[in-house]
């Protein structure tokens, strides 16, 4: 990190052309990064990165230079960068630092060194043995480990001074089944903003076990039907859906931009008034979760939709300058000091509802229930969507049946949102593997309760084109 009279000097030098308001964003990032691939440990990367940003506001003027340097003379050579976009001559200002505490905690309790690598490679070869002994069909075992720390600190020149340090543990599995020329993958992957502990409240062997046995009864599953029905979706990663089709386009700056189906609608009823939807940038120990965010904000929980009318957008500083709005809502985060922030989700969820999740199933004649879907594509900025299923199931007569393969999902976000006439009472959180890119890549959680779309279009595919 950098003393405080440097950011001060730095911050005068990139307000002597004019400018309202200049910030600097330093980080520093450790990482381990081990993969195992067809039962040998394929990849093991440390990294390191560490660097500093200049951003100066000249009204809705925004300049950004950057340095991974930390010295006095590339910090002074990145601000006056960013200043020369100016014409103006200011004074010399002096700018007072007050540091900002943040009342969230996100305590680490097992830090990386409390365990070596190679225990840690261990674990991932265990999670090869077991998926293999699961059933001879297992093909391919893949499994991954990633520890990241991220530590940021921001000045600016309102006077502001934060830091946040962010401590991510992740473990990523995939399986490949084959029978008969088919092959089924599962992949899955739980974590968060946790130390070594992840490890205590998650069982690893167990999980891939689940991967192996899911991607083994894939291999039976029969084609998926295609048209118009009713579509149960899962608690927990089904929030998928709900954060690219609808959520990227309650960000602001969709929204300033007009090109958002939300624009100007606040105040307005936008999906079914069983619906009500959050996003938490406070929670303990998830992906998302921040002491503030990369503008220097503090998180926080941010209602979206309460019982189906549309109450906020999430914001950043820029975009609040845009539109003279005062405060942000603590969802400006950026992927890393060589990028500016912009609005992005945290943690986002459909908030729990008062359905049991069987009587929704039992609610169902004839549909499909989804249990697992690898990333599908969404038009983000119109919310177009179509998800895939990697594990889906027939429901008949109100009961789950026969494993399908091959399920897509077709729809339009906004439009599923006032659709959606069940949301059940077991809301839950992705296991913690979510990865948003909008440009630049942001951890995020997402979730929600089981709920039904009562008419959705789905599309099955032939075998030859599931895997
Ligand atoms: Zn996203």
């Amino acid at each position: 990190m950098i003393a405080k009279e440097l950011a001060q000097k730095v911050l005068a030098e990139a307000l002597k052309t004019g400018a309202d308001l200049a910030e600097i964003y330093v980080e520093d990032v450790v990482s381990l990064q081990l993969r195992l691939d067809d039962s040998r440990l394929d990849q093991a990367v440390r990294g390191a990165d560490r660097g500093a940003g200049v951003r100066v506001f000249f009204g809705n003027l925004v300049t950004y230079a950057y340095t991974d340097e930390l010295d006095e003379a590339s910090l002074m050579n990145a601000a006056r960068a960013a200043a020369s976009a100016g014409s103006g001559n200011s004074k010399t200002q002096v700018i007072d630092l007050t540091v900002q505490k943040s009342p969230l905690e996100y305590p680490i309790e097992k830090t990386f060194d409390t365990m070596n690598v190679a225990d840690k490679a261990a674990l991932l070869s265990s999670m090869d043995v077991a998926a293999r002994a699961y059933s001879p069909h297992v093909v391919q075992v893949q499994a991954g480990y990633l520890e990241l720390r991220r530590r940021m600190w921001l000045f600016n020149s309102e006077g502001v001074q934060v830091e946040d340090d962010r401590t991510f543990t992740e473990i990523r599995g995939g399986v490949i089944a084959a029978k008969d020329g088919r092959l089924q993958r599962v992949g899955e992957g739980f974590g968060g903003r946790i130390g070594l502990e992840l490890f205590d409240r998650n069982d690893a062997l167990a999980k891939i076990r689940g991967m192996a046995e899911g991607a083994v009864r894939m291999l039976d599953a029969r084609a998926c039907p295609a048209g118009d029905m009713t579509v149960v979706m899962c608690n927990g990663w089904g929030g998928v859906l709900f954060h690219e089709a609808c959520g990227h386009q309650m960000e602001a700056d969709f929204i300033t931009k007009g090109s958002s189906a939300y624009a100007g609608k606040i105040g307005e009823q936008i999906a079914n008034p069983i619906i009500t939807a959050i996003d938490d940038g406070t929670i303990p120990g998830r992906r998302g979760s921040l002491k503030f965010d990369d503008d220097g904000t503090p998180a926080q929980r941010t209602v979206l939709i309460d019982k189906g009318i549309l109450t906020e957008y999430m914001w950043d500083k820029v975009e609040c300058r845009r539109v003279g709005r005062a405060a942000s809502t603590g969802n400006g985060r950026r992927e890393s000091y060589r990028h500016m922030p912009m609005p992005r989700m945290t943690n986002t969820f459909i908030d729990q509802g008062e359905h049991d999740p069987l009587e929704i199933i039992e609610s169902v004649k004839k549909g499909i229930y989804i249990k697992g879907m690898a990333g599908g594509q969404a038009d983000i900025s119109r919310g177009d969507y179509v998800f895939n299923a990697t594990e889906a199931y027939l429901i008949e007569d109100g009961k789950l049946t026969a494993p399908i393969r091959g399920a897509t999902v077709f729809g339009n976000g906004p439009k599923t949102l006032m659709q959606i006439d069940m949301v059940g009472n077991d809301l839950a959180l992705d296991p913690g593997m979510g990865m948003c890119g909008k440009g630049q890549a942001a951890r995020v959680s997402v979730g929600q309760p089981t709920i039904r779309i009562p008419i959705a279009t789905v599309g099955g595919t032939d075998d030859s084109a599931a895997n």
